[in-house]
Protein backbone atom coordinates (compact mmCIF):
# COMPACT_ATOMS: atom_id res chain seq x y z
CA UNK A 1 0.00 0.00 0.00
CA UNK A 2 1.68 3.46 -0.73
CA UNK A 3 2.52 5.65 2.27
CA UNK A 4 -0.74 8.50 2.54
CA UNK A 5 1.45 11.24 1.80
CA UNK A 6 2.83 9.94 -1.93
CA UNK A 7 -1.00 8.56 -2.33
CA UNK A 8 -2.78 12.14 -2.18
CA UNK A 9 -0.28 13.80 -4.11
CA UNK A 10 -1.31 11.88 -7.09
CA UNK A 11 -3.86 12.38 -9.67
CA UNK A 12 -6.89 11.18 -8.40
CA UNK A 13 -9.67 9.22 -10.28
CA UNK A 14 -13.15 8.43 -9.11
CA UNK A 15 -14.42 5.65 -10.74
CA UNK A 16 -18.19 4.07 -10.82
CA UNK A 17 -19.12 0.73 -9.34
CA UNK A 18 -22.63 -1.08 -11.40
CA UNK A 19 -22.36 -0.72 -14.93
CA UNK A 20 -18.55 0.89 -14.98
CA UNK A 21 -16.83 -1.98 -12.89
CA UNK A 22 -19.37 -4.20 -12.46
CA UNK A 23 -21.34 -6.08 -15.00
CA UNK A 24 -24.61 -5.76 -14.05
CA UNK A 25 -27.06 -5.41 -16.56
CA UNK A 26 -25.28 -9.07 -17.73
CA UNK A 27 -25.96 -10.28 -14.31
CA UNK A 28 -29.79 -8.83 -13.97
CA UNK A 29 -30.68 -10.05 -17.64
CA UNK A 30 -29.58 -13.42 -17.10
CA UNK A 31 -31.12 -13.77 -13.32
CA UNK A 32 -34.39 -12.80 -14.79
CA UNK A 33 -34.31 -15.02 -18.11
CA UNK A 34 -33.51 -18.08 -15.48
CA UNK A 35 -36.53 -17.21 -13.64
CA UNK A 36 -38.92 -15.99 -15.98
CA UNK A 37 -38.11 -17.21 -19.13
CA UNK A 38 -37.63 -14.33 -20.99
CA UNK A 39 -34.92 -13.44 -23.50
CA UNK A 40 -33.09 -10.64 -22.30
CA UNK A 41 -29.90 -9.30 -23.22
CA UNK A 42 -28.33 -6.08 -23.52
CA UNK A 43 -29.73 -4.29 -20.48
CA UNK A 44 -29.21 -2.41 -17.63
CA UNK A 45 -30.84 -1.97 -14.42
CA UNK A 46 -32.39 1.76 -15.88
CA UNK A 47 -33.73 0.48 -19.17
CA UNK A 48 -35.14 -2.93 -17.17
CA UNK A 49 -36.58 -0.94 -14.49
CA UNK A 50 -38.09 1.16 -17.35
CA UNK A 51 -39.21 -1.58 -19.19
CA UNK A 52 -40.36 -4.47 -17.07
CA UNK A 53 -43.52 -4.65 -14.84
CA UNK A 54 -45.53 -6.77 -12.23
CA UNK A 55 -43.37 -9.73 -10.69
CA UNK A 56 -40.58 -9.95 -12.41
CA UNK A 57 -39.71 -5.41 -12.01
CA UNK A 58 -40.98 -6.52 -8.30
CA UNK A 59 -38.36 -9.34 -7.67
CA UNK A 60 -35.62 -7.49 -9.41
CA UNK A 61 -36.30 -4.41 -7.48
CA UNK A 62 -35.69 -6.48 -4.40
CA UNK A 63 -32.48 -7.79 -5.28
CA UNK A 64 -31.35 -4.48 -6.24
CA UNK A 65 -32.19 -3.15 -2.85
CA UNK A 66 -31.21 -6.21 -0.39
CA UNK A 67 -27.69 -6.04 -1.90
CA UNK A 68 -27.18 -9.78 -1.99
CA UNK A 69 -26.23 -9.28 -6.21
CA UNK A 70 -23.46 -7.26 -4.98
CA UNK A 71 -21.71 -10.37 -3.91
CA UNK A 72 -22.20 -11.90 -7.10
CA UNK A 73 -21.46 -9.55 -9.92
CA UNK A 74 -18.83 -10.16 -12.43
CA UNK A 75 -16.79 -7.80 -13.12
CA UNK A 76 -16.11 -6.05 -16.81
CA UNK A 77 -13.86 -7.63 -18.67
CA UNK A 78 -10.43 -5.77 -18.37
CA UNK A 79 -11.37 -3.52 -15.51
CA UNK A 80 -9.20 -5.39 -12.75
CA UNK A 81 -6.00 -5.11 -14.27
CA UNK A 82 -6.42 -1.56 -15.94
CA UNK A 83 -7.11 -0.38 -12.06
CA UNK A 84 -4.37 -1.99 -10.87
CA UNK A 85 -2.53 -0.21 -13.57
CA UNK A 86 -4.37 2.78 -12.76
CA UNK A 87 -3.45 2.27 -9.11
CA UNK A 88 0.45 2.52 -10.18
CA UNK A 89 0.08 6.00 -11.00
CA UNK A 90 -3.29 7.79 -9.95
CA UNK A 91 -4.81 7.74 -6.37
CA UNK A 92 -7.82 5.64 -7.15
CA UNK A 93 -10.89 6.51 -5.58
CA UNK A 94 -14.13 4.06 -5.55
CA UNK A 95 -17.62 6.14 -5.62
CA UNK A 96 -20.59 4.52 -5.65
CA UNK A 97 -24.08 6.07 -4.74
CA UNK A 98 -25.46 4.19 -3.01
CA UNK A 99 -27.73 6.05 -0.46
CA UNK A 100 -30.62 5.16 -2.77
CA UNK A 101 -29.85 1.30 -1.49
CA UNK A 102 -27.45 1.71 1.98
CA UNK A 103 -28.02 -2.40 2.47
CA UNK A 104 -25.31 -2.05 -0.41
CA UNK A 105 -22.75 -1.03 1.29
CA UNK A 106 -21.31 -4.16 3.59
CA UNK A 107 -21.65 -6.13 0.71
CA UNK A 108 -19.99 -3.38 -2.33
CA UNK A 109 -17.21 -3.00 0.34
CA UNK A 110 -16.71 -7.01 0.70
CA UNK A 111 -17.01 -7.34 -3.22
CA UNK A 112 -13.82 -4.26 -3.79
CA UNK A 113 -11.90 -6.52 -1.13
CA UNK A 114 -11.85 -9.68 -3.43
CA UNK A 115 -11.78 -8.00 -6.19
CA UNK A 116 -9.41 -5.69 -5.90
CA UNK A 117 -7.38 -6.32 -2.54
CA UNK A 118 -4.41 -3.94 -3.51
CA UNK A 119 -6.84 -0.73 -3.26
CA UNK A 120 -6.79 1.62 -0.51
CA UNK A 121 -9.99 1.42 1.24
CA UNK A 122 -10.09 4.60 2.72
CA UNK A 123 -10.77 6.01 -0.79
CA UNK A 124 -13.97 4.14 -1.20
CA UNK A 125 -16.87 6.65 -1.17
CA UNK A 126 -20.49 5.91 -0.76
CA UNK A 127 -22.42 8.84 -1.49
CA UNK A 128 -25.44 10.43 -3.49
CA UNK A 129 -24.50 13.75 -5.25
CA UNK A 130 -21.11 12.52 -6.87
CA UNK A 131 -20.37 16.57 -7.62
CA UNK A 132 -18.85 16.70 -3.88
CA UNK A 133 -16.47 14.92 -5.48
CA UNK A 134 -13.14 16.35 -5.75
CA UNK A 135 -10.94 13.84 -8.12
CA UNK A 136 -9.65 14.90 -11.24
CA UNK A 137 -11.35 12.48 -13.41
CA UNK A 138 -14.90 10.43 -13.03
CA UNK A 139 -15.70 7.80 -14.84
CA UNK A 140 -19.22 6.92 -15.01
CA UNK A 141 -22.46 5.70 -16.96
CA UNK A 142 -24.65 8.26 -15.73
CA UNK A 143 -24.49 11.18 -16.69
CA UNK A 144 -26.42 12.91 -13.77
CA UNK A 145 -23.32 12.72 -11.82
CA UNK A 146 -21.27 14.92 -14.45
CA UNK A 147 -23.76 18.68 -14.11
CA UNK A 148 -21.00 20.36 -11.50
CA UNK A 149 -18.74 18.32 -11.63
CA UNK A 150 -15.11 20.43 -11.20
CA UNK A 151 -13.06 17.24 -13.26
CA UNK A 152 -13.09 15.71 -16.38
CA UNK A 153 -16.19 13.17 -16.87
CA UNK A 154 -15.64 10.04 -18.76
CA UNK A 155 -18.97 8.63 -19.38
CA UNK A 156 -18.74 4.78 -19.32
CA UNK A 157 -20.99 3.04 -22.44
CA UNK A 158 -24.42 1.42 -20.85
CA UNK A 159 -27.55 0.65 -22.59
CA UNK A 160 -29.28 3.85 -20.82
CA UNK A 161 -26.79 6.46 -22.20
CA UNK A 162 -26.03 5.32 -25.79
CA UNK A 163 -28.01 8.75 -26.77
CA UNK A 164 -26.13 10.91 -24.80
CA UNK A 165 -23.74 13.60 -26.42
CA UNK A 166 -21.43 16.08 -25.30
CA UNK A 167 -19.14 14.10 -23.19
CA UNK A 168 -15.92 11.94 -23.78
CA UNK A 169 -17.11 8.44 -24.23
CA UNK A 170 -15.27 5.06 -23.03
CA UNK A 171 -16.77 2.10 -24.63
CA UNK A 172 -14.66 -0.43 -22.60
CA UNK A 173 -11.75 -0.60 -20.15
CA UNK A 174 -9.32 -0.84 -22.83
CA UNK A 175 -10.25 2.79 -24.16
CA UNK A 176 -10.41 3.91 -20.50
CA UNK A 177 -6.71 2.72 -20.36
CA UNK A 178 -5.63 4.32 -23.65
CA UNK A 179 -7.64 7.47 -22.54
CA UNK A 180 -5.46 7.46 -18.65
CA UNK A 181 -2.41 5.34 -19.10
CA UNK A 182 -1.59 6.44 -22.96
MG1 LIG B 1 -23.18 3.08 -12.41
Amino acid sequence: MPDKTELLSRPKVAIDMDHVMADTGAYLCDWLNDRYGLELADESFKTLRDQLDGEPRRAMMDLVANGELMRELPLMAGCRDVVERLHERYAVVICTAAMEYPDTIPPKIAWLHEHFPFLDPKLFVFCGYKQVMGTDWLIDDSVKHFDGFKGKPLLYTAPHNRDETGYDRVDDWAEVAKRLLG
